[in-house]
């Protein structure tokens, strides 16, 4: 299988110094899908050069917005041509379903086109009244400069993107390292950007393991802002070591999830399904492996037999397969290694004293050289049990119950991440108590998982720092200056002599 040049560097597309390849397997049958350039420190030190020297000497921290706007929308033209393209490359390095890919690939020509809008919105400076008529003095935005950009696997387009429109919206030069096991279509999207006429130097990639290549990002004296996507152990290990050169961090880790359901919700029959519906929707799309994933079902008490019986029934018929094929729901895991700490995590469940309800195991059948794990239901789940605490990136929901709003509330905020949660009442009241009450970034009301480019997204506690989309999602990327202009300048005589 010939290697593809999957490092960018300065304009041109190259193996890697050392010659090191990396296998990119299909998570749907084990098989190589194809083989990439794994670089290394040298890769990563020349890349983060060729950012430093066109944001340094270049043009485009310089370019006109409006000029910088045009190609954002270029880009999102070019991502629009190739859905089909990119979509099937997603579901096919990713394991999500092809529904899945074109879904990302849409949500990825939003982001930029919200970008290119935004920007042009909010490319002047603000005038601030200093007092006086003889001072001028306003606040500017500009770019930070090399910006480097870590993605994980499991939306490795859309979180690429989060990442690079804004980055190039404020004018910055960037290094972007997808993860090493989902890299395809992250190269394929900086392509599209030197297609769209991005000047050489401005966007580069180096594909590679989180170290060397993540690391020495993290670490490296010409990077001005790092901004991480990935777990917390690895975003942990970003920022410490980012901390010499007092680089900027933006950290987007894990969640654990809660999905607080109330019986009202349930009380009609519509309600009842829609419920069970959007927690299926919650715990199981893409086999789990979403950051927001409703992982923990959070239901009151009197509606849990009926709730968990038509959940695990429903768990029970989803459809697992190649996300390609028709009629497929769920993929497989992204890797052996995912699949392994699923069934660990699952099996420390049992042992801790949870009721398995559905799944618990790997599927029959034609599905098993790939990473496919059945969708678990777990039953009478606690919060002293590990599975209740880490995120396990599966298909896997524990089921917990509560009685009063207050232990609702309690048990939703019991945990060390913050990222996003729901809550299910037809009681507006209460809705907008709960809502106000619960510390995480994104909170549903009757629904679960939608975002929309223009509101932030990003966490509470250690489910990060900054935010992604939305307004802060760009002023990450710009610095602020203030200029302060003397219009009548004169001695202040502070000192006499
Ligand atoms: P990971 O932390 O293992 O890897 C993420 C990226 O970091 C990869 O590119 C990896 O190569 C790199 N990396 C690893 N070690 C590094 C180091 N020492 N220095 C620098 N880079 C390093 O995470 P993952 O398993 O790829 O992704 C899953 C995690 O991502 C989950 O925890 C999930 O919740 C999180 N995630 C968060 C969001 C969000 O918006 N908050 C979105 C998607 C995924």
């Amino acid at each position: 299988m010939s290697v593809q040049q999957t490092i960018h560097v300065g304009g041109a597309w190259r193996a890697a110094a050392s010659g090191a390849t990396r296998e990119i397997i299909d998570p749907a049958d084990a098989t190589v899908l194809t083989v990439v350039a794994e670089g290394g420190a040298e890769d990563t030190d020349a890349a983060v050069a060729a950012a430093r020297s066109a944001f340094d000497d270049g043009e485009w921290p310089r370019t006109p917005v409006a000029e910088r706007a045009a190609l954002l929308r270029r880009v999102a033209d070019l991502l629009q041509r190739d859905r089909e393209e990119l979509g099937l490359l997603e579901s096919r390095d990713a394991g999500k379903t092809l529904e899945e890919g074109r879904v990302d690939v849409d949500c990825v020509t939003d982001a930029f086109r919200y970008f290119a809008d935004l920007v042009m919105n909010e490319s002047g400076g603000r005038v601030v009244d200093a007092g006086s008529e003889e001072i001028h003095s306003v606040v500017v935005h500009e770019p930070v400069g090399v910006c480097a950009l870590i993605t994980p696997w499991n939306y490795p387009l859309l979180q690429a993107s989060w990442k690079i429109a804004p980055a190039l919206a404020a004018g910055n030069t960037f290094v972007v390292k997808p993860s090493e096991i989902t890299p395809l279509t992250t190269v394929a999207l900086v392509r599209l950007l030197a297609e769209a006429g991005l000047p050489a130097g401005v966007a580069n990639i180096v594909t590679g393991a989180g170290d060397p290549v993540g690391a020495r990002l993290a670490d490296h004296p010409d990077v001005d802002l790092i901004s991480f996507t990935g777990g917390l152990t690895s975003g942990t290990k970003v920022m410490r070591a980012a901390a010499d050169s007092v680089k900027k961090v933006a950290l987007e880790l894990g969640g654990k999830n809660p999905n607080v359901v109330f019986a009202d919700a349930c009380e009609t029959d519509e309600g009842f399904d829609t419920a069970v519906d959007q927690a299926l929707n919650a715990a199981f799309i893409h086999s789990g492996q979403v950051c927001s994933a409703g992982s923990r079902l959070i239901v009151e008490e009197s509606l849990r037999e009926r709730f968990v019986a038509e959940l695990a029934r429903r768990a029970e018929r989803i459809r697992l397969g190649r996300g390609t094929a028709d009629g497929v729901e769920c993929g497989p895991l992204v890797s052996r290694q995912q699949l392994a700490k699923t069934e660990e995590y699952v099996a420390s469940a049992l042992s801790e004293g949870a009721v398995l309800r559905a799944g618990g195991r790997r599927p029959e059948g034609e599905a098993q050289e790939g990473f496919f794990y059945r969708p678990t239901v777990l039953d009478q789940c606690h919060r002293e049990m590990r599975v209740v605490r880490e995120e396990v990136f599966g298909p896997v929901l524990t089921v917990e119950t509560f009685r009063t709003e207050d232990e609702a509330v309690a048990l939703a905020n019991d945990t060390e991440y913050g990222l996003a949660g729901a809550v299910w009442t037809t009681d507006a009241g209460r809705a907008r108590r709960v809502a106000g009450r619960l510390r995480h970034g994104t909170v549903w009301i009757n629904d679960f998982h939608p975002y929309l480019p223009q509101a932030e997204w990003g966490g509470f506690g250690k489910s990060g720092i900054g935010r992604e989309l939305g307004p802060a999602g760009l002023a990450e990327y710009r610095e602020s200056k203030h200029i302060y202009q003397n219009l009548a300048p004169r001695p202040v005589r502070w000192f006499a002599g």
